[in-house]
């Protein structure tokens, strides 16, 4: 795609040939400039600039300034993956895992830490650490608590309510 602009203001058209290439039009007002490598453009107040498609067709732009653009993309990923599907995988494994298998996972995470040599046993740790606690400890909960709905579901009516 070619670089090229008009100037609503002086009505020039103006094109950058190349990577340096920086060209203003005749009233300041606008300016491109990075040739085809890079699209580089700018103006004054971007109601003036009017971007001019290869095949000779004018376009207005708008101008969205860049964090906006990016709290825009951050938006959209968000409301695609809220932030409680962050580690569904992770989450779905561990359901299925028996009350047995967590208790092993929390020795093994034990027996782990009681090896580590002392300088990183008193090295600070981090959210991620949090996270991976809460996510065993969040799995291991509903397994109890299914668990102990099943044992509730088993016993004799009479003994329910109690
Ligand atoms: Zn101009």
């Amino acid at each position: 795609m070619r670089n090229r602009a008009k100037c609503k203001l002086c009505l020039s058209l103006i094109e950058s040939f190349s990577t340096h290439d920086f060209v203003r039009c005749s009233c300041g007002e606008i300016f491109v400039d990075g040739g085809q490598s890079y699209l580089r453009c700018g103006a004054n107040d971007f109601k003036n600039f009017i971007r001019v498609e290869d095949d000779g067709t004018e376009k207005e732009v708008t101008f969205v300034p860049f964090d906006e653009k990016i709290a825009e993309l951050e938006a959209k990923k968000k409301s695609i993956s809220p932030n409680k599907e962050v580690v569904p995988e992770i989450q779905e494994k561990k359901e299925a895992m028996t009350l047995a298998e967590h208790l092993a996972v929390l020795g093994d995470m034990i027996k782990h830490m009681e090896v580590l040599p002392e300088g990183a046993l008193f090295s600070p740790s981090s959210q991620y650490d949090h996270l991976s606690l809460l996510i065993w400890l969040n799995s291991f909960s509903t397994c109890l608590s299914s668990q102990l709905r099943d044992l509730h579901a088993k016993l004799p009516a009479s003994s329910v309510h109690q």
